[in-house]
């Protein structure tokens, strides 16, 4: 009750805050220098109240943006009416602070809600979508993402990619969003198609003792079929622009794509001497198949929660098998453990991480995948570094099987409360979804699942533990590092 008055004031307060602050240049966000490679179009749009920062004092340029906010921010960019106002969608309440503009831009067909009748109005917008939005917003004929993609380049909105190579289905973040936006509204700000002067950003490759894979697209495709270069560390590129997580760069006459997370704005120190090799052989993730025994958990279309987590988790521990991180699993079999047991076990066995893994379930209603941390530090002081876990998991659940995106979300659940490491649990999916079965009645898929866990453990402890010397085995199995998302 009293967390709720406490809220209550902190909403009440920033709301009156927020018309009082100025904001009157990207230079008064912190995070926004003038150097920064969107400052000149965030500056020209908060100027003009289209966008605004997350805070009177931050962008965060590298956010993705919702659906709703999209909505907001083409919206304010077009004119229309924002006021707040009952909905036609399910999911959109009067409160919603894009309802207004929701509204006006579904009366105008350039947004729709989907089938279910909701607008998820949470959802993070594709570039593909964003496409598609800005073309029917602004009248310039893109009908679907191709299409629309095509016209954005031509126009010098979206420069310097080749039909296939738009990144149709990366979401995007708001700095890139502001660019668009910006270059639409002015015609001033757009680049001069086929100008190879786009290519104005200097950067130096900062890849220790390791070499940089240039692509020919911003993805990647069967590794290394599409790799064009190997570029060296300390080496000068010259930068065009940015999709998703990738930098489109030109190197001497060569152009293609790198991971930006690569690529740094001043020299990098000499190469460091080689890392020593992985330990690794330090590190034991506790791999829990949630449910066991009389406890089949939840089931659907003839499949129980209890196989379907062990066959995955015996599919995660093959892959640290492979290396020299230790696994041990609470169950191995159809047994029955407790909660409690679960949450000790990691004690018990000296544990340092533990990823309890379970299928959802609801009605055959819902769908999608979803991952948990505990949030308060009195029990389980590793907020932070279960946060991160969980973050990593469900980015790399994401990419195994593209189904609904349901978050990272805080959770009161005992295996977590109760444990003494980084823990993690995650919803793989809903076992009664029909959308869902596709994936998980496949053992192709599930062992790409397990795949996904093994490689989201490498990530939570190659970004937030700095173990760079786990990366040979991303490579191992033909992946590596993801974005850094914590
Ligand atoms: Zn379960």
């Amino acid at each position: 009750m009293e967390k709720w008055i406490i809220l209550l004031c902190i909403a009440v307060v920033s709301s009156m805050l927020a018309p009082m602050v100025q904001v009157d240049a990207s230079g008064n966000f912190q995070d926004i220098g003038d150097s920064h490679r969107a400052a000149k179009e965030i500056t020209y749009l908060t100027n003009k109240n289209i966008i605004n920062g997350v805070s009177s004092t931050h962008f965060v340029p590298d956010r993705e943006v919702t659906r709703g906010e999209a909505a907001a921010m083409i919206g304010r960019s077009l004119g229309l009416n924002g006021t707040k106002r009952n909905t036609s969608f399910k999911d959109v309440s009067a409160g919603n602070m894009a309802s207004g503009y929701i509204m006006e831009l579904v009366a105008k067909d350039v947004i729709n809600g989907y089938g279910d009748g909701t607008f998820r109005p949470d959802v993070k917008l594709k570039r593909g979508e964003m496409a598609v939005l800005i073309n029917r917003a602004y009248n310039l004929g893109g009908t679907n993402s191709s299409s629309a993609a095509k016209v954005l380049m031509d126009k010098g909105i979206a420069q310097g990619m080749s039909d296939g190579s738009f990144g149709t289905n990366i979401t995007i973040i708001r700095s890139d969003f502001a660019v668009f936006l910006a270059r639409t509204i002015n015609a001033d700000f757009r680049v001069q198609t086929g100008d190879t002067s786009i290519f104005k950003t200097t950067q130096y490759v900062n890849v220790g003792s390791s070499t940089l894979n240039m692509r020919s697209k911003p993805q990647i495709v069967n590794s290394p079929s599409n790799v064009i270069s190997k570029l060296n560390h300390g080496q000068v590129v010259s930068v065009a622009s940015y999709t998703g997580n990738w930098a489109y760069i030109k190197v001497n006459n060569l152009t293609g794509y790198v991971d930006k997370s690569y690529l740094s704005s001043s020299k990098p120190s000499a190469v460091l001497p080689a890392p020593p090799p992985a330990a690794g052989s330090d590190i034991t993730v506790i791999i829990d198949p949630g449910h066991g025994d009389h406890d089949p958990g939840a089931n659907g279309f003839g499949f129980q929660e209890k196989n379907v987590n062990l066959n995955i988790a015996t599919h995660m521990k093959s892959y640290f098998d492979q290396t020299s991180i230790q696994t041990k699993m609470t169950r191995t079999g159809d047994a029955f453990l407790s909660l409690t047991e679960r949450a000790q076990f990691a004690k018990k066995y000296n544990g340092d991480i533990f990823v309890s893994m379970h299928m959802n379930s609801f009605n055959h209603s819902a769908n999608g995948q979803e991952s948990y941390y505990y949030s308060t530090s009195a029990t389980n002081p590793y907020v932070n570094q279960s946060k991160a876990l969980s973050t990593y998991m469900l980015s790399r659940m994401q990419e195994a099987w593209p189904l609904v995106n349901r978050g990272v979300k805080k959770g009161n659940l005992a295996v977590l409360r109760e444990n003494t490491v980084p823990a993690t649990l995650v919803e793989m999916g809903f076992i009664d979804s029909e959308i869902d079965l596709k994936y998980f009645k496949s053992d192709t898929e599930r062992k790409k699942m397990g795949r996904a866990l093994f490689l989201a453990t490498l990530d939570y402890y190659y970004h937030y533990e700095g173990r760079t010397d786990l990366a040979q085995y991303y490579s191992q199995v033909g992946a590596s590092p993801s974005k850094r998302l914590h």
